[in-house]
């Protein structure tokens, strides 16, 4: 905001003096006087709007509009990561007038969109402001911080185990595409790398020749819900076929890091059921069998599969 606010603050004056001389202004969506809050606050909204004034302690006040537009912006699906150029537009503009829709006592530190970035982070975090804010915020909080290891878990809680296992996806959601997203569709050379971004990573031409990868990729595709790969989910693929996998434990770091990073240059459309060590040794393992018997992908899945299968026909 630090960039609009002094522009900002002249339309506002210039808008509460209409108040008081008659003279028609510009239309001001934060004045309180043409549109009042609601009466009774939105539960969605108060979590939002407790949350927004601790982040931004130069925020003062918020409007009808405020209300509306933030019921408007919770109507946007945050997980989708194939908008089109309307819907982005779309987002960025709901966006724009949830912030300006609020007054605040002098600039923020934050500029425009850095605020929009944070709004859609916790809105993620906190699944559209429907968690308890405190559970949101230490979700939020450990999104942020890097020691998330430290997550203590009560192993008979099922749910729990359930979001430490598909904690890689939100992390990667909240740290990695958000923020990469925000720069590249601004056009901005973004300090995050975002491997599941076709924009930087466009798929290959001759992928259609890549036969190998397509039946990775149905296989993948099915079993992760993913709904989109790059280019550089082809590299790191190819790569990978080309090295001799033994067995399991023949695996270094370097080959494991690759593998992670080929599951996070996809996109899925919700999330995984995976934990991503579980996926990265399913990969490994299909890898290895086609490299072993100089077989297809596919035929290699289908192998696997009847292999876990024989014990249960015995039994018969
Ligand atoms: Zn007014
Ligand atoms: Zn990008």
């Amino acid at each position: 905001m630090s960039d609009k606010y002094e522009k900002w603050r002249e339309r506002i004056e210039k808008h509460d003096l209409s108040h008081t001389t008659g003279c028609q202004a510009q239309v001001d969506s934060s004045c309180v006087i043409c549109y009042r809050p609601a009466e009774i606050m939105k539960k969605e909204f108060r979590r939002f709007w407790k949350w927004y004034r601790e982040e931004i302690p130069e925020v003062t006040s918020y409007s009808g509009k405020t209300e509306e537009s933030f019921e408007e912006l919770m109507d946007e699906n945050f997980h989708a990561v194939d908008r089109t150029g309307t819907e982005k537009a779309r987002m960025k503009k709901r966006l724009v007038w949830l912030i300006t829709s609020m007054r605040y006592e002098r600039s923020p530190d934050k500029t425009l969109s850095e605020l929009g970035e944070l709004i859609c982070q916790m809105v993620v975090a906190s699944e559209k402001f429907t968690k308890k804010r405190k559970e949101a915020r230490n979700l939020y909080e450990e999104y942020l911080s890097s020691e998330s290891e430290g997550y203590s878990t009560d192993g008979s809680n099922r749910e729990q185990d359930d979001s430490e296992r598909t904690r890689w996806y939100e992390e990667t959601l909240t740290k990695v595409i958000m923020k990469h997203n925000l720069d590249c569709e601004l056009g901005i050379e973004s300090k995050t790398r975002d491997g599941s971004c076709q924009r930087c990573f466009p798929i290959p031409e001759g992928i259609s020749n890549n036969n190998d990868f397509l039946e990775f990729w149905e296989w993948y595709r099915k079993t992760m819900d993913a709904e989109l790969f790059t280019g550089e989910t082809v590299r790191i693929f190819n790569g990978l076929k080309a090295v001799q996998f033994r067995n399991r434990t023949d695996i270094n770091e370097e080959n494991f890091a690759e593998l992670t990073l080929l599951v996070l240059s996809m996109r899925y459309s919700k999330k995984p059921k995976y934990d991503i060590w579980e996926i990265s040794l399913e990969i490994l393992e299909i890898l290895s069998v086609s490299r072993e018997f100089g077989i297809g992908i596919k035929k290699a899945i289908e192998r696997i599969r009847k292999e876990k299968e024989i014990p249960e026909d015995h039994f018969r």
